[in-house]
């Protein structure tokens, strides 16, 4: 054992039949992210992996026995998968993976639809913690849903396809900006600035063509009968729906070497992903659960965020199956939190302390705590359960590191980890250092990625 600590870069250590499998699973991955935009297409898509994987869905009531795997879609936004183990659970307990598959957008208001100087627009309010600048001047795709008046809900996706058009809120050009460049960067563009280019072609009256009269907000019923026509949908059918633009970006390799990939979305299926895949091809006697979970990036609140009953309920009925003590299973139990973390960026030096924070192609990233200034909000993992999962990792391989978000004072955040610790479970935050969190494109090492992999693997077994 060395006397001194370093981190290890896994690109340094990783032989050439590691480099392969990092390679794959990245394909893997980014096939994954092109198709999870949003919460509800992450859905859509894990529960086919999980049926082709033998998960079968749950509903409460079912009985339970050892050797089951099931699923249950809740809302069709949040997912739980698991395994009933044949072992003593009041012992061993639950082992979680909990992430998260929401990530930050703009969402369409409930009345978004407006006409200005010839052109059709959405009003939006961006969700989650966004650097607004950063959503202008880029292709957005629309996805979502719409329940119309009968009670028919219409899956919308439109920017994704090479055919289809996309979306645009605009910036001030440069040469007029002097104004706009002296607001600071946080109000660079204000929420109210975020409106969507949607149209800009005039219905005309009766569509007969030639000779018609342009009528008054002529653009916008343009695109009202558009959607009429694709959709069924009235102006009015907007007040029951979720529309979100997000980024109608692909994943890329980026640098000549591929060593990382940049996309929408790794906060957080670089973690969802990796925790998903190792939950399906988990094949022990141990019982385990993985949380794909909903509304992380606003507090986890709601009937598909974290803080919902549902984790309970479902760790209830598998005690109950399985004829144990909820209160002792929850007490045995064990959690990582997998949420994403900052990478040290080298541009960016000053908002980081470099021993203590996340660098990028060093491997997973174990944070002890999150939380703000005095570790405020933070689940502090005891220095017990820190021990016992590196001791997992170290054995089983995994290069990891240690986290904290940035400098003491800057800022911070949070995750989930604290909501699943407070059902007496003990509970750390593990995950991939990213780049540019919370911008339309952020960037993550292959390397960290594969060994975010390999962690909850580990986890597992
Ligand atoms: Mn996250
Ligand atoms: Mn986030």
């Amino acid at each position: 054992m060395e006397l001194t600590y370093q981190k290890k870069n896994v690109y340094e250590v990783a032989d050439e039949a590691q480099m392969g499998r990092i390679e794959t699973f990245s394909q893997k991955y980014k096939d994954f992210l092109t198709y999870s935009k949003t919460e509800r297409d992450a859905v859509k898509l894990s529960v086919a992996m999980a049926e082709r994987a033998g998960y079968k869905p749950f509903r409460f009531g079912d009985a339970l026995s050892v050797g089951d795997k099931r699923y249950y879609n809740n809302r069709g936004k949040n997912l739980f998968l698991f395994t009933v183990g044949a072992d003593d659970i009041e012992k061993t307990g639950v082992r979680i993976l909990a992430a998260h598959i929401d990530s930050p957008r703009v969402d369409l208001k409930p009345v978004p639809l407006y006409e200005k100087a010839g052109g059709a627009f959405f009003k939006t309010h961006y969700y989650g913690g966004l650097k607004k600048y950063q959503w202008t001047a880029i292709p957005l795709a629309l996805h979502g849903v719409v329940t119309l008046a009968d009670g028919t809900v219409k899956d919308i996706t439109v920017g994704e396809e090479e055919t289809d058009p996309v979306f645009y809120i605009s910036d001030l050009l440069p040469h007029l900006a002097q104004k706009q460049n002296e607001r600071k960067l946080a109000v660079g563009i204000e929420g109210e600035e975020l409106n969507l280019w949607a149209g800009g072609m005039p219905a005309k009256n009766g569509e007969k063509g030639k000779g018609d009269q342009q009528e008054k907000d002529g653009v916008k019923k343009g695109v009202l009968r558009i959607l009429q026509k694709k959709y069924g949908i009235r102006e009015e059918d907007f007040l029951s729906a979720e529309l979100t633009a997000v980024p109608a970006l692909k994943p890329r390799d980026v640098g000549f070497d591929g060593a990382y990939i940049a996309a929408y979305g790794h906060d957080d299926k670089v973690c969802a992903f990796p925790a998903l895949m190792a939950q399906l091809e988990y094949e022990g006697k141990g019982t385990t659960m993985t949380v794909l979970a909903d509304k992380e990036e606003i507090g986890s609140e709601g009937v598909t965020g974290m803080q919902c009953a549902l984790f309970t309920d479902l760790l209830e009925e598998i005690c109950a199956a399985r004829g144990k003590n909820v209160r002792a299973v929850r007490a045995a139990s064990s959690c990582l939190s997998a949420d994403v973390t900052s990478a040290y960026d080298p541009t960016f030096a000053d908002a980081f302390e470099k021993n203590n924070a996340a660098v990028c192609s060093c491997g997973v990233a174990l944070m002890k705590y999150t939380g703000a200034r005095g570790k405020s909000g933070a689940s502090d993992a005891s220095a017990e359960f820190m021990g016992r999962v590196a001791a997992k990792l170290n054995q089983a391989g995994v290069v990891w590191q240690t986290s904290e978000l940035g400098k003491v004072d800057l800022g911070g955040g949070g995750t989930v980890a604290k909501y699943i610790a407070s059902k007496n479970i003990d509970t750390l935050d593990v995950g991939t250092p990213v780049i540019s969190m919370h911008s339309p494109y952020e960037l993550i090492s292959k390397g960290d990625l594969y060994h975010t992999y390999l962690a909850f693997r580990a986890f597992f077994q």
